[in-house]
């Protein structure tokens, strides 16, 4: 039978019961008032079912109670008031093709105007008329001085304005031809039909529920969509009990999938190593420097991990140059003396080639042999490289994504070398985990990762910390300028030069389209080059060919060129310790720990280093206080935290990319608290029931099992 026959047979058994009774799991097309098309646009925002539609929360309240004026106003308040709509333009955004939309609201006290950056949705802005009246919610905002809201919920106002006064109101995400009475109201329908009715089980068993202080499910989503006034104050910081509870389970479902993840690993069986130290040592000994105590914890860590039975899986935590690559490499050396077989992956083809190198001289000295595994190369020259991995001739394989390619078989692959983690996701790390029998991870992040993320993301590896500098480092001088110093800039790159440094331009990547990217590359490259008439200047950019980027790269290593365009594919790992000047433009559209990174390229010899940040004209305070962060602290976690809170967990890690669940409330920057308890109680939980066999966890394992589908799906 398929879907389509079986919805229709369940209309029609269902139709036969008289009033429906409601499932969670029941289509919303079955509520009062929704046609087809206003199920469609509801599917479309991910919202099918009663479950969707009760866990669709409100997104802020309004408090009716409070009567206000424009000139009562103050930054940072979140409010709620009527007034009147004076004008509705939009206009371009700095020299962007962008553009920002702006209605001016006035009542008899003064004005203020509501700005928004993108657009809600088609035809938002054209709902608004000068002279109607509306009623505004939103959070107010300091800006050069004046206040205005940003992207605040406008919406007309009604006659059930007035009878709702003195009430909490929930406010929702807008969906375009859904009225908020109309959602309320479906909303109310769904609370009557499953949580008084009773026809719904709670997720969470009881003694979970009592030892974390947790109200029950169906009170808690009654009272997010219901809240009363007396919770007035709970409620508009979303800081009600009936907040945490369900705050808790968003983050619970997760840390369940990690638990579960971790309890898994455990029962896996990996190639456990023996203990010969030879290669190690003589490794280290040819080293030019000593190895900082923090590496060589590190290192001790991994080799005893190595000598399980199971797998390892180890992240190692450390900042731009504080050695992560060098504890990798040994660790390779150690699995290899032990006879097996290693392989390092990276993000890019650049990075690849300069750890292959960088291993071939430290391996070749020890008589092992490096391999290396890139997207570009030649068919033949492939295929002969993948035989010799296949016969285990090649002891350590370094490469791209290249290396997860199903063709890629190992002789005896016994431990995998993720570098620059947070470019890979949890999925790729499953794929690898097929090759060979269930080799050993260890993964570096060069990107500190704040620890609520560390905990989300990374909550089923073991960690490392490398938080030691090696000695001798000098810290890199940051400044932080606007487009109109560029003469001073190009005064001080001149004088730089001049000493015989090298200096880094880096531009932005504009992700929409690849074409302009290149255009201001480009250009940039042209007009530093009329700037600079007596210095090299080298270009390198994401649409040249690999070999292009190598040549480019190895000619600016080598000292051909003076000065390097680049856009970001420098960004990790590229060591060139003669470039002592980072220069980067367009450094407010760069995340904070973006810009650590990049930062992190100079500073490598001992030469004096600088980063010079230069915005664009007509950036806000905003970001400017925002960039200056860097100019205040080289340390990577802070830099992280401070990321975190200001772009948010999906922009840091890019949310594709990282295989992490949207949540719908919790907010990983806010509810750090509540993520730990969840987390306690999801390890606990698979301590005392690692396979949820106990009757009162069923509802648990299917959860669990729904979440791992979405995971790995
Ligand atoms: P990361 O991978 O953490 O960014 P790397 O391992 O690439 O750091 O090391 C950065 C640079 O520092 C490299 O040139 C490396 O050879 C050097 N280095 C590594 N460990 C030490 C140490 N203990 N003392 C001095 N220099 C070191
Ligand atoms: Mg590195």
């Amino acid at each position: 039978m398929d879907l389509l026959t079986l919805q229709i047979g369940l209309v029609q058994s269902r139709a036969g019961l008289g009033p429906m009774s409601l499932y969670l799991d029941t289509s919303l097309q079955y509520l009062k008032g929704v046609g087809p098309k206003l199920g469609q646009t509801l599917r479309r925002r991910g919202i099918a079912t009663v479950q969707d539609l009760l866990e669709f929360y409100p997104r802020a309240y309004e408090d009716r109670r409070a009567v206000r004026s424009i000139s009562s106003l103050e930054a940072d308040q979140v409010v709620s008031m009527t007034a009147q709509i004076l004008s509705v333009r939009s206009m371009p955004l700095g020299r962007t093709r962008r553009k920002i939309y702006e209605v001016v609201l006035g009542d008899n006290t003064g004005r203020i105007a509501c700005k928004y950056f993108r657009v809600p949705y088609k035809g938002y802005f054209e709902r608004f008329q000068p002279q109607q009246r509306v009623r505004v919610t939103g959070k107010v905002t300091e800006y050069r001085g004046r206040i205005e809201f940003h992207h605040p919920d406008i919406v007309e106002q009604s006659e059930e304005d007035t009878d709702l006064a003195d009430q909490l109101l929930p406010i929702y995400v807008e969906v375009e031809g859904l009225s908020v009475k109309k959602l309320r109201h479906m909303v109310d329908q769904s609370i009557a039909g499953i949580i008084d009715e009773k026809r719904y089980e709670d997720p969470l068993p009881e003694w979970l529920r009592k030892k974390y202080d947790l109200l029950a499910w169906g009170k808690a989503i009654q009272q997010v969509h219901q809240p009363t006034i007396e919770q007035a104050e709970d409620v508009l910081s979303m800081n009600s009990p009936a907040h945490r509870r369900l705050i808790f389970d968003e983050f619970f479902k997760l840390e369940l999938v990690l638990a579960a993840r971790k309890n898994h690993t455990k029962e896996e069986t990996a190639y456990q190593m023996q203990d010969k130290l030879t290669l190690v040592k003589q490794a280290i000994a040819t080293l030019p420097f000593q190895l900082t105590e923090a590496q060589k914890r590190c290192l001790w860590e991994v080799i005893k991990d190595l000598q399980r039975s199971f797998p390892m899986h180890r992240l190692v935590q450390g900042d731009v140059g504080s050695g992560k690559t060098m504890v990798a490499l040994l660790s390779a050396v150690f699995a290899m003396e032990n006879g097996f077989q290693a392989a390092i992956m990276v993000p890019t083809e650049i990075l690849a080639e300069q750890h292959a190198r960088n291993a071939s001289g430290l391996l070749a000295a020890l008589g092992l042999k490096v391999g290396l595994l890139t997207g570009s190369m030649k068919a033949k020259e492939r295929s002969e490289l993948v035989e010799q991995i296949r016969r285990g001739e090649i002891h350590l394989v370094v490469g791209t994504h290249a290396l997860i390619q199903d063709d890629v078989d190992f002789d005896r692959l016994g431990l995998v070398i993720i570098d620059e983690q947070h470019r890979f996701g949890v999925h790729q790390r499953a794929k690898l985990k097929q090759k060979g029998i269930s080799p050993h991870f260890l993964v570096m992040t060069a990107t500190p990762i704040p620890r609520t993320l560390a905990m989300t993301v990374y909550g089923d590896l073991d960690v490392s910390l490398i938080n030691e500098m090696p000695k001798g480092r000098t810290p890199i001088v940051t400044r932080v300028i606007f487009d109109n110093k560029r003469p001073q800039l190009l005064g001080f790159v001149k004088e730089q030069l001049s000493k015989g440094r090298q200096a880094y331009f880096v531009y932005p990547l504009v992700e929409e389209s690849e074409k302009i990217e290149l255009k201001d590359a480009i250009s940039e490259y042209e007009r530093l080059k009329s700037e600079l008439p007596q210095y090299r200047i080298g270009l390198l950019h994401g649409r040249m060919k690999s070999v292009e980027k190598e040549a480019v790269m190895r000619e600016f290593r080598s000292g051909q060129f003076d000065v390097l365009v680049s856009t970001t594919v420098i960004e990790v790992g590229v060591d060139v310790s003669n470039a002592n000047l980072m220069v980067i433009e367009h450094a407010e559209r760069f995340g904070l720990s973006q810009l650590h990174q990049l930062r992190g390229r100079v500073g490598r010899g001992e030469h004096k280093s600088y980063c010079v940040l230069v915005l664009g004209y007509a950036v806000s305070e905003e970001s400017k206080q925002r960039a200056k962060v860097m100019e205040r602290t080289s340390d990577g976690f802070e830099i992280a935290e401070a990321d975190l809170e200001i772009r948010g967990p999906g922009e840091f890690l890019g949310t594709r990319q990282s295989g992490l669940p949207g949540f719908k409330l919790a907010n990983l920057v806010r509810d750090l608290p509540i993520l730990k308890q969840a987390r306690d109680a999801a390890f606990e939980l698979m301590e005392k029931d690692p396979g949820l066999k106990r009757p009162e966890h069923q509802c648990l394992a299917d959860v669990l099992k729904q979440e791992q589908e979405q995971w790995t799906g």
